[in-house]
């Protein structure tokens, strides 16, 4: 088996960074116990902010961008994993301070992956990758709080990774989903996931009153901000909201009204560190309710040599859905 191997990576000449691929061997990954053969990745909004040098999510260079991967394990000196063994690698900082899933190769600790699920295949899991794992995370924490039958639930970033796997896990449980959403035009695909209705961003852009009508049951929150702030402040009596991303800002202009008037949840949702028991709770109820099929609307794919154009996209909020790519 050779051991060196296709690899973009990131570094770093004075303030600037640099992106480019190169080949890299086993020698220049990080010392892991379980080396894996990447078979899909796939491209998240912190990816993007990664790709763009923003918000230093890079902290260590040289390094593989990439904050998801699923692949084959080639060789382990952990225990839970053989030769062969299909595992996921989500979160734990990978892809920002450890080298991740834009190459042919990883290198991680074992504690930190995940087994296939049976049934699933790396690129299905790509396509689920952090978003849906993130708003999967989303629906656990918002049924935990209690959730009612047919719950009024908004989703906010509705077109993005995150947003159109939880409106589309929200619906499937026959809750009664709107979407907000600054693209109109994805109105059609927001309704074949099962959104009730289709909201325009501009309607909770803007600072609004501390208290509004009494509109939602739950939500789930990818945007933060201003958007967060009125969306709490149109919760139900003892409604709950899963803010899980900053994609509109990462301040929360807000007051205490909804929170000891109406008793409403702000439950904070994190996949990076996020216990490996509710991983693997998460990932077992994901290849239950979400196949492949299920994904296909939501799904792009593009092979690794093109990622980098992904990065700017993202970040404008152009991406409709989730990315997978292609590595092998
Ligand atoms: P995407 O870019 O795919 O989706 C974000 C969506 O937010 C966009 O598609 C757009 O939806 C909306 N949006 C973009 N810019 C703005 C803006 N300025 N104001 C209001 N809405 C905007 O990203 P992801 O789904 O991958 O991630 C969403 C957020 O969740 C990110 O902030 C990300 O960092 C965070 N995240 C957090 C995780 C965690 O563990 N807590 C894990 C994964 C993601 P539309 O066009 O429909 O309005």
């Amino acid at each position: 088996m050779t051991d060196s191997f296709r690899a973009l990576v990131a570094t770093q000449a004075g303030d600037r960074q640099e992106i480019g691929f190169t080949t890299w061997t086993d020698a220049d990954l990080p010392a892991g116990d379980v080396t894996v053969a990447v078979e899909y990745s796939s491209f998240n909004y912190k990816d993007g902010l990664a790709l763009a040098g923003k918000n230093r999510i890079l902290r260590k260079f040289p390094i593989v961008p990439g904050i998801d991967f699923a692949g084959r394990v080639l060789a382990s000196d952990n225990s839970a994993y053989a030769p062969g063994d299909r595992v996921i690698l989500t979160g734990w900082g990978v892809g920002e301070g450890w080298s991740g899933g834009f190459a042919e190769r990883a290198r991680v600790k074992g504690e930190w992956l995940v087994k296939l699920p049976s049934g699933m295949s790396s690129r299905h899991a790509m396509a689920i990758g952090t978003a849906g794992l993130t708003a999967m995370l989303c629906v656990m924490a918002l049924e935990a709080h209690g959730l009612p039958d047919k719950a009024k639930i908004l989703v906010t970033g509705a077109s993005g990774g995150v947003g159109s796997v939880a409106v589309k896990l929200l619906a499937d449980k026959g809750h009664q989903v709107s979407a907000l959403t600054g693209r109109r035009e994805e109105e059609p695909f927001l309704r074949a996931l099962g959104a009730v209705e289709v909201i325009d961003r501009a309607e909770y852009a803007s600072p609004g009153k501390p208290l509004a009508g009494e509109r939602w049951n739950a939500a789930v929150d990818t945007v933060g901000s201003t958007i967060l702030a009125n969306v709490l402040a149109a919760m139900a009596y003892r409604g709950a909201v899963a803010a899980c991303g900053l994609a509109g800002g990462m301040d929360l202009p807000t007051t205490v009204f909804p929170f000891i008037l109406r008793n409403v949840a702000l439950l904070g949702v994190d996949s990076v560190q996020c216990p490996k028991a509710i991983r693997e709770e998460a990932w077992t109820r994901l290849a239950a309710d979400l196949t492949e099929a299920d994904l296909a609307e939501v799904t792009g794919e593009v092979p690794l040599d093109e990622v980098t154009g992904l990065a700017d996209r993202i970040l404008k909020g152009q991406v409709r859905g989730r990315q997978v790519v292609r590595v092998l």
